[in-house]
């Protein structure tokens, strides 16, 4: 295991929150087991969407999954990416017309 440096501990504990939150290290969309030198942070909503850089609207991704992603709006309707995209349309006003949003 290769020591993490030290300007790699923000992501570090970045990664290690959003294992704990999905409860695994693999791909988040396909699976795949991954390690910190592997791992990509995927935001559900992309930042083109106006997704914030947050961690409740990040999940863990394989660096292929991740550029598949790419700035297209993830499909994934896990109830974790389900109230990502709502605490995003709830906060920030994005997808609102896509339905994200809490019911009034
Ligand atoms: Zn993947
Ligand atoms: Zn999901």
């Amino acid at each position: 295991m290769r020591t993490v440096p030290r300007s790699q501990w923000r992501r570090l504990r970045k990664v290690l929150t959003l294992a704990e939150i999905f409860g695994s290290w693999g791909c988040h969309y396909c699976g795949r087991e991954l390690d910190f030198w592997t791992v990509t942070i995927e935001h559900i909503v992309p930042r083109s969407y106006g997704g914030p850089d947050q961690l409740r609207n990040s999940a863990l991704a394989c660096e292929p999954c991740n550029q598949a992603m790419g700035a297209a709006l993830i499909k994934c309707t896990c109830p974790l990416c389900a109230a990502a995209r709502r605490h995003v349309a709830d906060q920030y006003g994005v997808g609102r017309a896509a339905g994200w949003a809490s019911p009034a």
